[in-house]
C-alpha cells in the first residue's frame, strides 16, 4: 500500500489503484522540488531513507488511517536518492464514499508520513554547497511563532558558544539509543539546545515502573512506544529540530542502517548485550559514542572518538568479551534513582555539545567515575590494549555480524538438533508472508502461521515440541521466552534464524 522507492513514483498506477466505483471522490497529495528554501536557491534535492524501519512505520501510519477514517483506498510512496526540481518525493492518496473522509485521511496520511519516517534531507544548492536540513515544518504540524533566534538567544549570547556554536549543532545528526532513564534528559536537552537532527531508537513500550525517572512520559501513556511518544514531546519542546523515531531495539539487523546515518551515538540502554554490539558497531563505523551506564549512586560515562583517536583504548580493551547479564544487577533488579539517571543523562548531552562544538574532553581518553553520594569524581585511563580483540594489532572481531552478542538460552537450538531430538516436532515459520521469501531447504512439516499470537500458539503446541522459525532468531528468542514463561515448555527457537540456515 506505501512503496519505498528509488525509481520515479508511477502515479498512473497509484491513482489506478485508488479508483472504486463506490468511491465518491478522492484527494491526492503530490510534493515534489522545489527550487529555494529559506531564500537560498536549490539544484537538487537527496533524501535518504531508512527502508525497511520506513516500511514498517508507513504500513502502521496506513493501518490508522484505514481504522480511523471511512476510506475505501489508501496509496502511498516515497522516492529516496538525489531528485531535481520539480520532481516527485512524495505521493499519498485516499479514496473515499464522502469527501471529506478523503481529505482528512489524505491530510492524516501526510502529516503522519513527514512525522514519522525515518527519512533525511539534504539540499543541494546553486552555488555549490549542501547541507542537512530539517524538512520545512514537514516534522511539525504547525509553524512555530518565534525565530530561531529568539528560541536559542540565552545559549547563543556565551561568548565562547555564540552563533558559531549553534550552526554546529543545527548541522548535527544524533542518534540516542534508549529512550529511558538515561535517554529521556539526553533527549530532552539535545533538542531543546538545537541538535539539527536525532534519532531516538528504543523498541520498548511504557511501563509504569518506568515514570518516576522517565520524565519526558505521563501516566496515561503507559503501554505506548517510547520512541514515539519522545518524539512528540521533543517536538512540543523545540519545533525546529527534526526528530525521528525507531521503535525497534538496537539488534544485529538494523545497526549498521542506524549508524549510517549519524556522527554521534549515545548509549543510554541498561544491558550488556546492546552495550557491546553498540559499541562494536560504532568503532567498525568509526563514530562516536558517549556511553553512560550507573549502578546505585555511582555513574561512570566515557567517549570514544573512533574515527580520530586511536591512542585511548575501546571499552573491549578492559573487558574482551561480553559479562554475564547477571554479573551486575539490572535496574529492575537493584533498583534506580532518577535523580541519578538524570544526573548520567545530562552529562552524556554535555558531552555530545563539547564534542560538536570543538571541546576537548577527558571523556575521551578516560573513563570518569562519578560518586553521587560523596560528590567525588575519578578520571581513569583507558590506553589502548595491543591484544584487544576489537581495536589491537590483530583484531578477532571484524564484523559484528559474526560475533555473539546475547548469551544462548537452553531452548534457542539449531534445526538439526531439533529434528533429531524432537522427530515428530512441529516447525512453525512466524513471518508474514512477504518477510518469508522462499523458504530453505526441505522442511515437510513447515507450518505457515505468520503473526500468531500466544494463545494460538500455545494452543497448536498441545503436547508436541514446537520450533519457532523468524529470519535472524531475534523475533522468535523473544516470543519462546514469553511462551515459557506463560507455561509454554515445549517451545523453542531456532538460533540464528533462517539467515543462519542459508
Ligand atoms: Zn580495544
Amino acid at each position: 500500500m506505501f512503496e519505498i522507492t528509488d525509481k520515479a513514483i508511477d502515479v498512473e498506477t497509484l491513482r489506478h489503484d485508488l479508483a472504486d466505483p463506490a468511491a465518491g471522490g478522492m484527494v491526492i497529495f503530490e510534493g515534489v522540488v522545489r527550487d529555494h528554501n529559506d531564500g537560498r536557491a536549490v539544484s537538487a534535492l537527496e533524501y535518504e531513507i531508512f527502508v525497511s524501519m520506513a516500511e514498517k512505520e508507513a504500513a502502521r501510519i496506513m493501518a490508522e488511517a484505514k481504522e480511523q477514517f471511512d476510506v475505501t483506498h489508501l496509496r502511498g510512496a516515497h522516492r529516496f536518492g538525489l531528485m531535481g526540481i520539480g520532481e516527485m518525493a512524495i505521493w499519498v492518496g485516499a479514496s473515499a464514499r464522502h469527501r471529506e473522509a478523503a481529505f482528512k485521511a489524505c491530510r492524516y496520511l501526510i502529516d503522519e508520513i513527514k512525522y514519522r519516517l525515518p527519512v533525511w534531507k539534504k539540499e543541494h544548492y546553486v552555488e555549490g554547497a549542501s547541507d542537512w536540513v530539517d524538512c520545512e515544518g514537514c516534522a511539525h504540524h504547525h509553524q512555530p511563532e518565534f525565530t530561531e533566534k529568539e528560541y536559542y538567544s540565552r545559549q547563543t549570547r556565551m561568548s565562547d558558544f555564540g552563533e558559531s556554536g549553534q550552526d554546529s549543532l543545527r548541522s548535527a545528526r544524533v542518534l540516542v539509543v534508549g529512550a529511558g532513564g538515561l535517554g529521556c534528559p539526553a533527549l530532552s536537552t539535545l533538542a531543546g539546545a538545537g541538535v539539527g537532527q536525532i534519532t531516538i531508537c528504543d523498541g520498548d513500550i511504557l511501563d509504569v515502573s518506568n515514570l518516576h525517572r522517565q520524565t519526558l512520559y505521563g501516566h496515561q501513556e503507559v503501554g505506548q512506544f517510547k520512541a514515539q511518544l519522545a518524539t512528540q514531546k521533543l517536538h512540543e519542546l523545540n519545533p525546529l529540530v527534526s526528530i525521528t523515531a525507531v521503535s525497534e531495539n538496537f539488534n544485529l539487523l538494523n545497526a549498521t542502517d542506524l549508524l549510517a546515518g549519524h556522527d554521534v551515538v549515545l548509549d543510554c540502554t541498561d544491558n550488556f548485550s546492546t552495550k557491546f554490539l553498540l559499541h562494536d558497531a560504532c568503532y567498525l563505523a568509526q563514530k562516536v559514542l558517549v556511553q553512560a551506564s550507573l549502578y546505585q549512586y555511582e555513574g561512570q560515562i566515557q567517549v570514544f572518538d573512533f574515527g580520530s583517536d586511536s591512542a585511548s583504548g575501546c571499552m573491549r580493551c578492559t573487558w574482551p568479551e561480553i559479562p554475564a547479564a547477571d554479573c551486575v544487577g539490572s535496574c529492575a533488579e537493584v533498583g534506580v534513582l532518577g535523580a541519578v539517571s538524570t544526573v548520567l543523562g545530562g552529562m552524556q548531552a554535555m558531552e555530545t555539545i563539547k564534542h560538536l562544538t570543538g571541546r576537548p574532553s577527558p571523556a575521551t581518553s578516560a573513563t570518569v567515575l562519578v560518586d553521587l553520594l560523596s560528590l567525588e569524581t575519578t578520571a581513569v585511563k583507558r590506553p589502548r590494549d595491543p591484544s584487544c580483540p576489537l581495536c589491537g594489532d590483530q583484531p578477532g572481531i571484524v564484523d559484528i555480524h559474526d560475533q555473539e552478542y546475547e548469551p544462548r538460552q537452553f531452548w534457542e537450538v539449531g534445526m538439526n538438533e531439533f529434528i533429531q531430538n524432537h522427530p515428530q516436532g512441529h516447525i512453525v515459520d512466524v513471518r508474514s508472508e512477504d518477510e518469508r521469501g522462499t523458504p530453505v531447504g526441505d522442511m515437510a512439516s513447515w507450518d505457515n502461521l505468520p503473526g500468531a499470537g500466544h494463545r494460538e500458539l500455545l494452543d497448536l503446541a498441545g503436547e508436541n515440541e514446537v520450533l519457532l522459525v523468524c529470519e535472524v532468531g531475534v523475533r522468535t528468542r523473544r516470543l519462546v521466552e514469553e511462551l515459557r514463561a506463560a507455561g509454554g515448555q515445549r517451545f523453542w527457537s531456532l538460533w540464528g534464524g533462517t539467515a543462519g540456515l542459508k
